[in-house]
């Protein structure tokens, strides 16, 4: 008897994991493109410090990542590729036209304490959270920074976009020594890669 209901516990066990792992695979579905959108631009600087501007250091890393993306065969939208101000709305209009898309959002941080550096990475989903957990992971192993960690934002980039969505903030240009590191190409190249790493590793896995 009680071996019996041990075999009937086993089965049932099975029978719901199995349907787990169905409707896992059901809704992983790899996407087939990554729209980047580089912070601020044009009239909008973002944060202003150490003499460098937000919006310059966002839009150089978001063309070094659309350049490693596509040399990965990976369809890329750029939601601006020049310095021009693209609001917030239009930023979420461009990745909603695309079909399977993923949505990438490129800033740099800066706080009025010159204590704190690092990288973090921000969702607003829980596919969000997988992205976000990757691109950590991504940039982890390829620049030496310290790993903050990325928190739920209810942030109108990620809220009005119907894609999985995240945010990168680089690095803290109020401090001094990231604001050094961040001004270097080699530094900006290595983020692109590491998020781009981070990207791919999950391309089938959202
Ligand atoms: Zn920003």
């Amino acid at each position: 008897m009680a071996s019996s209901l041990c075999f009937h516990r086993l089965r049932r066990t099975l029978a719901i994991l199995t349907v787990g792992i169905m409707v896992a695979g059901a809704n992983a579905q790899a996407f087939t493109s990554v729209v980047i959108d580089a912070g601020h631009g044009g009239r909008d600087p973002g944060s202003v410090w150490n003499g460098m501007f937000e919006k310059n250091l966002c839009l150089d890393v978001a063309k070094r990542l659309n350049a490693l993306l596509q040399d990965r065969n990976m369809k890329t939208v750029m939601t601006r590729s020049r310095d021009s101000y693209v609001d917030l709305g239009e930023r979420s209009a461009i990745s909603n036209r695309q079909e399977n898309a993923i949505f990438v959002s490129i800033h740099f941080n800066a706080s009025r304490n010159h204590s704190i550096s690092g990288f973090e990475v921000h969702y607003r989903s829980k596919r969000g959270l997988t992205l976000a957990k990757s691109i950590e992971r991504g940039i982890s192993k390829a620049v030496n920074a310290r790993k903050r960690e990325g928190e739920w934002k209810d942030y109108k980039v990620l809220r009005e976009t119907n894609a999985t969505a995240v945010l990168v903030e680089c690095g803290f240009i109020s401090h001094t020594k990231e604001a050094a590191r961040c001004s270097h190409p080699d530094h900006r190249q290595a983020l692109a890669q590491g998020i781009a790493n981070g990207i791919l590793a999950v391309k089938t896995k959202l």
